[in-house]
């Protein structure tokens, strides 16, 4: 198929909601615009739905839940097998219309799109592994089986920092366990997840199974569908404030819950690392998808005798990156998403300096259209600097020094927060010992990006908890009923 022009690409995506298996507009007829971040430009305007468009995405969800459930778990699988390759021919499209609405340069939007179908895939193989077990009772005299049930109707929330990625591998464990859905992605980005809904619907997805609205009034057209006591499970992917207040609403219905929310993650380079290996690390660890990441390392820890080494090398690098329009070639670091979330980004920076830290590169925002700012490497971070503390959600690199292990692991967890950490290190029994200590959910070791289909995601602490991925993935939407025998 020959490539599409931007402006057909946005064309082709469909722009209303996904209720019941019918595109429609919102029931007040009001639209949300759609931003280029790197211009500022509106791309188009999709529907902006009620609280009546969220009680009938529910209802649909809700209506197909029986039927949906007894398909058998092999046609589940083969319909999320459809839809990764279908993905993955169309990943070029994919890729551009992601860097369109969220700004991240082609080549990550690429890696994205190739990591979000895997969910589909990985999952189209866990739909007919879905086991229960036969024990004899300890005492003899009884049975005990278990078996599964798809947990039911879901609601899924997503954020704009991977459009795609988010949503699959909320939506892959769904289907393939027999549950049905209202996804809500974020409002700056929901072209990736329409184009996704139609793709699922070309594949076969029933009626139903699937719905996608977009709102901008967010809490409003949510509480209602949370505390409707038809809905059973909640999974939400974003900031941590916002989930703590999820969390309250969801008690009312008793919800099951997955919480992926927020990070700063700590990246600790020992005196015995492969220091070349760890500034390659870095890069990808501090500038995947600009820095905008939960899993982007965002306090580096490095030890007193490779720190010059380290941030020099470092330095060198993040200062040689291009910044630009995501989709123009060669670009290796787009814009933020928007204006909020560059001046975010300049204050820790202000703040950190005011507070003594020395900028190695970077250390400005870039002029003109567009929310860009320069990597940034800056050495001797204090502790008090808010930069330690709270999530940079940017190309900016904090380091500190350190002289032992113990005072290591300790700086490294002393945050509320518990998604991501990277150690490098070449000695084996520093690494077990290191990777016990660390109070994080993921722990990547001498390499700078962990996520995989296959790896259970998720968190510990104020990063909420349910884990995304691997065989953990599907159990997330799995009730286990028990059955008692007498013989
Ligand atoms: P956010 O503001 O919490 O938004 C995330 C989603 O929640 C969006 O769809 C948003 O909708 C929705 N939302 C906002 N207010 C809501 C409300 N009152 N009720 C229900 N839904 C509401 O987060 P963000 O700024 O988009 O994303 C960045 C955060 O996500 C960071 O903290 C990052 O670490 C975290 N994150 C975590 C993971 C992980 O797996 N742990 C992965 C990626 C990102 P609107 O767009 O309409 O506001």
């Amino acid at each position: 198929m020959a490539a599409l022009s931007q402006k057909a690409l946005i064309a082709s995506v469909p722009t209303q909601l996904f209720i019941g298996g019918k595109w429609r507009d919102s029931s007040t007829g009001a639209t949300i615009a759609v931003e280029d971040p790197a211009t500022g430009a509106t791309l188009t305007q999709v529907a902006d739905a009620s609280v009546a468009d969220g009680k009938a995405a529910l209802d649909a969800a809700v209506a197909a839940q029986a039927d949906w459930a007894k398909v058998p778990p092999r046609d589940r699988g083969e319909i999320l097998r459809a839809a990764f390759e279908q993905i993955m021919a169309r990943k070029d499209e994919f890729a551009t219309l992601m860097t369109l609405e969220m700004g991240k340069p082609l080549a990550e939007a690429h890696g994205e799109v190739v990591y979000g179908a895997e969910f589909f895939r990985w999952f189209s193989e866990e739909a007919v592994r879905i086991h229960g077990r036969y024990a004899v009772a300890p005492n003899g005299a009884t049975r005990l089986m278990t078996m599964k049930a798809p947990v039911g109707p879901t609601l899924m929330i997503t954020p704009w920092n991977f459009p795609l990625a988010m949503g699959t591998r909320k939506i892959g464990p769904a289907i393939a366990a027999g549950c049905t859905m209202v996804v809500k992605p974020a409002s700056q980005t929901p072209l990736s997840m329409l184009a996704l809904a139609k793709l699922l619907e070309d594949c076969g997805l029933p009626k139903g199974v699937l719905n996608v609205i977009t709102t901008s009034h967010t809490g409003d057209v949510m509480e209602p569908i949370i505390r409707d006591p038809r809905l059973r499970k909640l999974t939400f992917t974003g900031s941590t404030g916002i989930g703590q207040r999820l969390v309250e609403q969801s008690a009312e219905g008793l919800l099951r819950l997955s919480m992926e929310l927020g990070g700063n993650a700590p990246f600790i380079v020992f005196e015995d690392a492969d220091v070349d290996k760890a500034v390659e690390g870095a890069m990808l660890a501090k500038m995947r998808n600009i820095g905008e990441a939960c899993t982007a390392a965002n306090r580096f820890f490095v030890h007193e005798d490779v720190a010059d080494e380290f941030a020099t090398k470092f330095a060198k690098r993040m200062g040689a990156l291009t910044v630009g329009k995501g989709t123009k070639k060669g670009v290796e670091v787009g814009p933020l998403i928007d204006g909020k979330a560059r001046d975010g980004v300049m204050e820790l920076v202000e703040d950190a300096t005011a507070k003594g830290a020395k900028v190695l590169t970077g250390g400005a925002a870039v002029a003109g259209r567009g929310y860009f700012v320069q990597p940034t490497v800056l050495a001797d971070v204090p502790k008090t600097a808010r930069c330690m503390t709270e999530e940079i959600f940017g190309p900016v690199a904090p380091i500190c020094t350190f002289r032992t292990e113990a005072e290591a692991i300790e700086r490294a967890n002393a945050t509320e927060y518990g998604l991501a950490s990277y150690v490098f290190t070449q000695d084996m029994a520093r690494t077990i010992r290191v990777a016990e200590a660390l109070e994080f959910g993921m722990i990547g070791i001498n390499q700078g990006v962990i996520s995989n289909a296959a790896a259970p995601f998720g968190g510990m602490k104020a990063s909420g908890f349910g884990r995304e991925g691997g065989f953990e993935g599907i159990e997330e939407y799995l009730e286990t009923k028990y059955v008692g025998i007498a013989l």
